[in-house]
């Protein structure tokens, strides 16, 4: 349940503890809400790069998607990779973008809702700041 007047979006991706704000920061400019309902899994858009896909993985994304959309009305998802992911230590940029598109893809499919934007984004340190800042950009 949620107060009236409380405004919800959800993030699916990487558990890594830097890059959540940014994340956040990105949906609450983007969807104008405040609350991200936040999905992890370690180096999440990796599960997508291979074939079959685990289902159960699968399974229950769409059981906490679908929760956020009709519980917290969610104003739409953003699905995100990033530099120095523990769990995707061999994947290059340009391929782990490719999986975070790759996964924002299959995500649209588990989404009932086509009023619902799914967005991908890729989250780096900022080049000004190379000690903990860190920025979302999307990936088009
Ligand atoms: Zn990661």
């Amino acid at each position: 349940m949620s107060q009236e007047g409380e405004t919800f979006f959800t993030i699916i991706g990487c558990m890594d503890g830097r890059c959540q704000e940014a994340v956040s920061l990105f949906g609450q400019d983007r969807f104008g809400a405040v609350y991200p309902d936040t999905i992890t899994e370690a180096g999440l858009v990796g599960f997508f790069n291979k074939e079959p896909i685990d289902q159960q993985l699968l399974t229950s994304l769409k059981k906490k998607i679908d929760i956020s959309l009709k519980h917290h009305h969610s104003k739409g998802i953003l699905v995100f990779g990033h530099q120095e992911c523990a769990a995707s230590d061999a994947v290059d940029e340009e391929k782990h973008k490719q999986d975070v598109l790759a996964a924002a893809e299959v995500i649209k499919t588990l989404v009932d809702n086509e009023a619902v934007a799914v967005i991908p984004l890729f989250v780096k340190r900022s080049i000004d700041n190379d000690l903990s800042d860190w920025t979302a950009e999307e990936i088009v």
